[in-house]
């Protein structure tokens, strides 16, 4: 298939590109490169020994969306594109808003003059909000804590609409939970910009040297230890699930799909296997929880194996290795 892919140079992106790629796939990427760099398009390239499309555009801009779908014969859109950070939305609720819905908006209205019905959406596990039970299941409740989580849901229900207004579209809704990890090749990985927000990327700081010491938000939660609990997931697993989703498309429908493991683990776990993993010490402190993060999340991803035929393949120990991997050959993520 021939496959537009938004946000493509971006972290799961990336990764998402190559595994189309290997599958046979054409892929074209739009990204505006706002939290991303040119080579990791390169190394995608230099990785699957393919080319790609590269238009560095903002999915807002109409006229040139419209440009790259004349030129291009797209199949269908898989649309990472878009800003993901939870604090920050809560800064520049605007901004996200303006970005993350606009965009899509514009997207899916080109899509549709273009006759292009087929999208896979990068939903997340936030609007899984504080569930009351684990394992989270699809037809859970929903709910939402910021604006960068209510975009994601904002989102979904706007697909959601698209398709009732014309059931030939095909509209799946891939729910992440916490991707970690980095190609194997370690030639692309997360590259956050300034001191990152997430756990791993925070770790494999530490671990290099870079920052002194990892601050373990709580460890008074209601778990074993105190800690924690979130359902890792392997950015390579991660990406497979959306060639799976791409591939199995059914004729008209909205499908909605969580993408874990099914496993949780606590941040001291994570901490303790990532020093295994990497042969690393990670000296970390404790301090206060941080607002908004919930004491244990993790999915129930029985409905995409059943139904795609997809489930995580990693495990936390290949997680830790490979972004450790990312981290020691890129020190400095794609920067010179
Ligand atoms: P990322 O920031 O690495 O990738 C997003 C890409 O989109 C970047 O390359 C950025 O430059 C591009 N972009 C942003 N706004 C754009 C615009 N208006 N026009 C064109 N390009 C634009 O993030 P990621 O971790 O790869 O996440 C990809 C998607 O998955 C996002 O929608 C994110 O919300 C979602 N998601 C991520 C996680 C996670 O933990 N990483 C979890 C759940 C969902
Ligand atoms: N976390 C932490 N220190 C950090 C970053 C994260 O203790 O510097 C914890 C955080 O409280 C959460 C887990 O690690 O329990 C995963 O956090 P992350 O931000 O990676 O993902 P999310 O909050 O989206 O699940």
């Amino acid at each position: 298939m021939k496959i537009l892919v938004t946000g493509g140079a971006g972290y799961i992106g990336s990764h998402t590109c190559v595994e189309l790629l290997n599958e046979g796939h054409e892929v074209t990427i739009v990204d505006n490169l706002c939290n991303s760099n040119m080579e990791a398009v390169n190394r995608i390239e230099e990785i699957t020994g393919k080319e790609v499309a590269f238009y560095k555009v903002d999915i807002r801009d109409r006229e040139k969306m419209g440009q790259i779908f004349n030129e291009n014969d797209v199949d269908a859109v898989i649309h990472f594109a878009g800003l993901k950070a939870v604090g920050e939305s809560c800064e520049i609720p605007l901004e996200y808003y303006i970005n993350n819905i606009s965009g899509t908006l514009v997207m899916l209205d080109i899509m549709k003059e273009h006759g292009v019905k087929k999208i896979v959406f990068s939903s997340s596990a936030t609007v899984y909000g504080c569930p009351e039970t684990v394992p989270v299941k699809e037809d859970f409740p929903l709910s939402v804590t910021n604006p960068y989580g209510r975009t994601k849901l904002m989102l979904e229900e706007i697909l959601q609409d698209v398709y009732k207004s014309d059931n030939e579209w095909n509209v799946i809704l891939l729910r992440y939970f916490n991707p970690i990890g980095a190609h194997q090749s370690g030639r692309i990985g997360e590259d956050p910009n300034g001191i990152p927000n997430n756990l791993l990327p925070y770790i494999t700081k530490v671990a290099i040297g870079e920052l002194p010491q990892l601050n373990v938000f709580g460890d008074d939660y209601p778990t074993e230890d105190g800690t924690c609990i979130r359902d890792y997931i392997h950015v390579v697993d991660l990406a497979r699930g959306h060639v799976k989703a791409i591939e199995n498309m059914k004729n008209g429908g909205v499908e909605i799909y969580n993408l874990g493991t099914g496993k949780g683990y606590s941040v001291l776990e994570v901490i303790k296997n990532f020093e295994e993993a990497s042969g690393k010490k990670v000296p970390y402190k404790i301090a206060d929880r941080r607002q908004g993060d919930v004491a244990v999340i993790y999915g129930d991803p029985s409905k995409a194996k059943k139904e795609l035929g997809w489930e995580a393949q990693y495990g936390i120990k290949e997680m830790c290795r490979d972004s450790w991997n990312w981290q020691k050959n890129n020190p400095n993520g794609y920067k010179k």
